[in-house]
């Protein structure tokens, strides 16, 4: 492989883990806090927070990214196998993400009791999932518009990184990432917001695993949010190319990013833009996204999967990597999907 998908592959997944664990100590807390806690920044994964995680526990942004990737190893396993080559067999993976979340939202989970609720979860994540839970139709079970949280944006990126089918067109696999990404948001978050935000990060991620130059790989989201006829997307992304993160991180939000606890998947969308835009190495802009305070488990974790994307997962730092929770099945689920999709 002339540009190393596989480490770019798993620097996406990893840098979304290690964003969301180094983020989850601060959860809630406020720029002016964070700066008399951390003053240079928190650089290690020490757990705590306001849910007293372990160093390194996933928490929902990690856990529902491990929903979706196991639908995509789901599919590449069905593929492969003879169940595919029935007459009109087809594999559903909207459902199967919904699954996957249900299970979690059940606790059918690693480190949970059968029947125990997850330690947070987020709003319309709930509404969504508690919808699926009644009717089993993953596309009727949407929180509805309105509710524009980051929890859709926060899970997409696996999409990005294994919807690449090697005997068709780049239009059609462009095609199907965007609708894939998109119905995927909807199970819980169908507000056009979430649904375009997903597909635009996802085709950033897509674009940067793929070997494209940074500046170029942004425009790829802006694209297709204008394809998509989302001014609100295409705006978040071209602030986010205005915005300084290590001024964020130095003087605080202030009047620029209101509210910093809302949750706002535009709010997140235009962090991680910034982010990937900082030319610095990953270790410090991931601290400084997380130095800005707020959401940080959910902006560290959004932020850390375009990172990684961009910078391959050799330039996460030691460690961080070996206090992540879903280290191994990540890496090992991530090369398995590439192996059988015959890239590997
Ligand atoms: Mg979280």
């Amino acid at each position: 492989m002339p540009h190393n998908r596989l480490s770019h592959t798993l620097g996406a997944l990893l840098g979304l883990h290690a964003g969301d664990s180094l983020g989850a100590t601060l959860e809630f807390l406020p720029w002016s806090q964070i700066q008399t806690l951390h003053p240079t920044g928190l650089r290690s994964i020490i757990g705590g927070g306001p849910f007293s995680w372990t160093p390194g526990h996933a928490t929902d942004d990690t856990d529902l990214t491990r929903a979706v990737l196991l639908s995509y190893l789901d599919y590449e396993n069905w593929w492969n196998s003879s169940d595919s080559k029935a007459p009109g067999a087809s594999f559903d993976i909207t459902k199967s993400c919904a699954d996957h979340s249900l299970s979690w939202l059940e606790g059918r989970w690693p480190d949970r009791d059968p029947g125990s609720g997850p330690r947070d979860i987020g709003g319309a994540t709930y509404t969504g999932l508690a919808n699926y839970q009644k009717s089993g139709d993953p596309r009727k079970c949407g929180a509805g518009n309105g509710r524009a949280g980051n929890g859709s944006l926060m899970r997409c990126v696996p999409t990005a990184l294994f919807v690449y089918d090697v005997k068709s067109t780049t239009t059609e696999e462009r095609k199907r990432r965007v609708r894939e990404s998109m119905e995927i948001s909807s199970i819980t978050h169908n507000d056009v917001r979430c649904t375009v935000a997903c597909a635009a990060y996802n085709e950033i991620v897509a674009a940067l695993v793929g070997g494209m130059e940074v500046v170029k790989a942004v425009g790829e989201g802006k694209r297709v949010a204008d394809e998509l006829d989302c001014p609100a997307v295409f705006k978040a992304i071209e602030k986010g190319e205005a915005t300084s993160v290590v001024r964020l991180a130095k003087y605080g939000p202030g009047d620029e990013f209101p509210d910093q606890t809302s949750g706002f998947v535009l709010q997140s969308l235009t962090l991680a833009v910034a982010a990937v835009l900082d030319v610095r190495p990953l270790e410090d802009v991931l601290v400084d996204v997380v130095r800005i305070g707020g959401d940080t488990d959910t902006n560290g974790a959004i932020a850390g999967g375009l990172l990684g994307a961009r910078d391959g997962v050799e330039k996460i730092p030691k460690k961080w990597l070996e206090k992540l929770q879903f280290r191994e099945e990540f890496e090992t689920a991530a090369k398995r999907i590439l192996e059988l999709q015959g890239r590997l």
